[in-house]
């Protein structure tokens, strides 16, 4: 009932491509004999939207969520609760085949270019076998259009017999890429896709998946523990702890004015360029909490420097500060 309440509540936006509203993923947590004994609460009441042709960074610490939110909204894993809306559709309402057919329109890339890329396939193949899964291109253009997408994620289309471990990092994440859009995807969760790669090596990935948004109309979801790296493909930014986004909003105004301690504390461990520019370094205090057990209140609480009496009995509820930022901390009441 709760749900079917939320539901009519809900009004799909033509320029979002992805609404996520309340989304839960718990995993059961079993004890002896196998009786379930908690939940981890990896993903516990997310909500967001991307525009269509966009990129949102969603960044945090490792462990706060950040995967397993991506994983759920392409359903590789089943949600707990909530409701993910692609293109106004109700992505757990889909049949079978329904859902086969969105797999294309929605696809994932990961941080190991290597264990994700079959060590047994040449590249040409590996960028190919979705499509002819799918039966995008006919059979006899099929090569063809391998060696175009081969060419548009900067790689040598005569480098098709090799296999993957004939090529660097870098190059491997290429292919990735390409097996991604070879499907003409709309939507691409980019799940830590520079973090395994050289500094160097990092803004050239980027700087590809940027050039491929602009020729396709690509819409991601691009995470990253590393807000600098978020900086500058993403146009939003939502940063999570704990299974919880605590602020969001353009990528401008969470740099030039983060508001959560959380965010603040994730700014300054980035190392400034700029000797002049003194930031002073907020050290976390304590580990990061169980998920299994969260702190009552706001979850930050336990590490924040901040923390009044209220933070440790009241969730705080999110407040948007205008131009759709978004912050949930009890500082702003
Ligand atoms: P992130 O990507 O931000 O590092 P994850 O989404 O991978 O975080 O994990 C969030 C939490 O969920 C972590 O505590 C992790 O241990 C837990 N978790 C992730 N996948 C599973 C799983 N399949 N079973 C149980 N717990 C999981
Ligand atoms: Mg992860």
């Amino acid at each position: 009932m709760d749900n079917q309440e939320k539901k009519e509540a809900f009004v799909h936006d033509e320029a979002n491509i992805l609404e996520v509203r309340n989304l839960k993923k718990y995993f059961p947590v079993k004890g002896a004999l196998g009786v379930q004994k908690g939940a981890v609460k990896a993903v516990d009441d997310v909500s967001f939207n991307i525009k269509k042709g966009t990129t949102m960074g969603l960044v945090g610490e490792s462990g706060c969520g950040k995967s397993t939110t991506g994983r759920t909204i392409l359903r590789l894993l089943e949600k707990t609760d909530g409701e993910i809306y692609f293109e106004g559709q109700d992505v757990s309402s889909l049949s079978h085949k329904e859902l086969r057919k969105l797999r294309t329109k929605m696809q994932i890339i990961f941080q190991d270019p290597y264990s994700s890329l079959s060590p047994r396939l040449p590249v040409g193949e590996i960028i190919g076998e979705g499509v002819r899964e799918h039966k995008l291109v006919p059979k006899k253009e099929l090569d063809q259009y391998i060696t175009e997408i081969m060419h548009s994620c900067g790689l040598q289309p005569f480098h098709k017999d090799r296999y993957p471990h004939e090529f660097s990092g870098g190059q491997r994440q290429r292919i990735c890429i390409a097996r991604a859009i070879a499907l003409n995807p709309d939507f691409i969760v980019c799940d830590e896709p520079v973090s395994a790669l050289d500094v160097s090596i990092q803004a050239q990935v980027i700087n590809l998946l940027k050039d491929l948004q602009k020729e396709r109309n690509l819409t991601y979801l691009f995470i990253s523990h590393d807000l600098s790296v978020v900086e500058h493909i993403s146009d939003t930014i939502g940063v999570m702890y704990l299974g919880g986004l605590v602020e969001m909003g353009e990528t401008d105004d969470i740099f030039n004015n983060p508001l959560h301690p959380y965010t603040k504390a994730l700014f300054s461990a980035i190392p400034m360029p700029d000797p002049q520019v003194k930031s002073e370094r907020i050290i976390l205090e304590g580990s990061i909490p169980s998920p299994a057990n969260p702190p009552s209140g706001c979850k930050f609480h336990t590490r924040c420097s901040e923390c009044m009496e209220i933070c440790k009995t009241e969730v705080p509820v999110g407040k948007d500060m205008g131009n759709g930022h978004m912050v949930r901390c009890h500082l702003y009441d």
